[in-house]
């Protein structure tokens, strides 16, 4: 099978066919089916002989493709949806073809020198010194878990170097944070103290300083070694007091983390670029390319102020791997919980490369300005009310005197119905509707078209 035979040749045109038909058209929404279902359309399909990449290919595009839903379709604006840029999807294929090991700079150094160049215009436009530097990871979960887990071992090797015994390593974070947060202390073993946001749902050091004092002085061997503030919440798109918070953790000693999964991709949007201020004083951040940077699955870039101490966090020694460890030389694998790795940024240094970041400002700008739409027709909407005015381009509503299951039935007849896909989630406890506008495809008529069937 390892032979570019003209079989192969013909296999080639049609998935290139194929993939250049999903870029070119506007792909169906689809949906899930039951595995029942599948088996019965795609039968057993590995076998000794091999189907042949003929049937194997008919398989996906008939049966499998269609049975997953098209996550940058316009209309898909439930959890956070994708949209990347033709250039991104189109690089993608060129990183599958190319065999790069993005782990070290002796094996991947091109690829490497351009993630981080694609990593540097984040950090800049988060304000980082210079000398700041990471890695693009699979995800926001895995790039939460790898800085909380480098801020603990800087914080231990303090503790360590003062002969101070702590008893229980605790993390401080909004009630409104991603849980995320609550599975990475859970992994490392540790506490998460949440901090009440304020009624507008931002969480600012006061809240933080008094449930601090608080639980310290009911455990007074626990330390509290980060602080996290979340830049965009998930369910609202809230930005926390990132200033006061920043100030807080730096004056008491404590690594200040900053979840912008979804929502730091607005650093590159004048209009709200100032909610962000305080960002510039965080130990870490992370943002998702594959949410609100028009990147395709999965990439996170996560930056240390300090790179250094990630590295002391993260780098694994053997024997066979003191080899790449050159002082002078910058390995991805140092800076996260991983080894080997796909070069993930390259797709999005490519289509920030070709189209330059005044196209990526005004991408981001487009959909909160979608997202403004979107408030003004639930605002007209006899039968809605807009929970509050979004501070990015999440906008979260009710349907008056509607029940969960009527959100839930509605939102599956939509989706069946295929017009769009928007979930139900909920908020202090009651349910609400939420539309997640990070696609510049999605505009007034898709809106306009769901509403319609509130
Ligand atoms: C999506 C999200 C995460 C998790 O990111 P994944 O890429 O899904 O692992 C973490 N924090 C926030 C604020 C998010 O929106």
């Amino acid at each position: 099978m390892h032979e570019f035979n003209p079989e192969v040749e013909a296999l080639a045109d049609d998935i290139l066919k194929y993939s250049l038909l999903r870029l070119r058209q506007e792909p169906p929404l689809d949906h899930a089916k039951t595995p029942d279902e599948l088996l019965k359309a795609a039968g057993n399909t590995i076998t000794e002989k091999g189907l042949g990449g003929k049937e194997a290919l008919r398989i996906f595009t008939d049966v499998l493709a269609p049975s997953c839903l098209s996550t940058d379709h316009p209309s898909y604006l439930a959890f956070i949806p994708s949209a990347p840029s033709e250039h991104a999807t189109l690089f993608d294929l060129v990183v599958g073809a190319s065999a790069i090991y993005g782990g070290s700079w002796l094996e991947g150094a091109g690829a490497v020198f351009a993630e981080n160049q694609a990593l540097r215009w984040i950090s800049d436009l988060a304000g980082l010194p210079e000398s700041a530097g990471g890695v693009f990871v699979q995800g926001g979960t895995i790039g939460n878990l790898s800085a909380l887990v480098a801020a603990r071992h800087t914080a231990r090797d303090k503790a360590k170097a003062s002969g101070r015994k702590i008893e229980r390593w605790v993390i401080v974070a909004s009630n409104q944070a991603h849980s995320s947060i609550k599975s990475a202390a859970e992994v490392m073993d540790c506490e998460v103290l949440f901090a009440n946001a304020d009624e507008d749902l931002v969480l600012r050091a006061s809240a933080v300083g008094s449930a601090i004092s608080k639980y310290i002085s009911e455990n007074p061997n626990h330390e509290i070694f980060a602080l996290v503030g979340t830049a965009g919440s998930t369910n609202l798109g809230i930005i926390d007091d990132l200033d006061s918070l920043g100030d807080y953790a730096n004056k008491n000693n404590i690594w200040f983390h900053v979840d912008g999964a979804y929502g730091a991709a607005a650093l590159c949007a004048p209009s709200v670029r100032a909610l962000f201020n305080g960002i510039e004083k965080c130990d870490s951040m992370i943002v998702d390319p594959h949410k609100w940077l028009f990147a395709p699955f999965d990439a996170c870039a996560l930056i240390y102020r300090n790179p250094a101490l990630g590295k002391a966090a993260h780098t694994q020694h053997a024997s066979y791997l003191d080899t790449l460890e050159d002082e002078n030389e910058f390995n991805p694998s140092d800076y996260a919980i991983h080894l080997t790795r796909r070069p993930r940024g390259l797709p999005f240094w490519y289509s920030l490369a070709s189209n330059g970041s005044k196209a990526y400002s005004d991408a981001v700008e487009d959909t909160m300005n979608t997202a403004r739409i979107a408030v003004r027709l639930i605002n007209e909407h006899p039968n809605l009310e807009l929970l509050m005015d979004p501070q990015l381009s999440i906008v979260a509503f009710t349907r008056k005197g509607w029940s969960a299951a009527e959100y839930q039935e509605w939102s599956d007849k939509l989706l069946d119905d295929q017009i769009a896909f928007v979930t139900p989630s909920a908020h202090q406890g009651k349910p609400i509707l939420r539309f997640a506008i990070v696609n510049p495809w999605t505009s007034e008529k898709e809106l306009t078209q769901i509403l319609a069937t509130l």
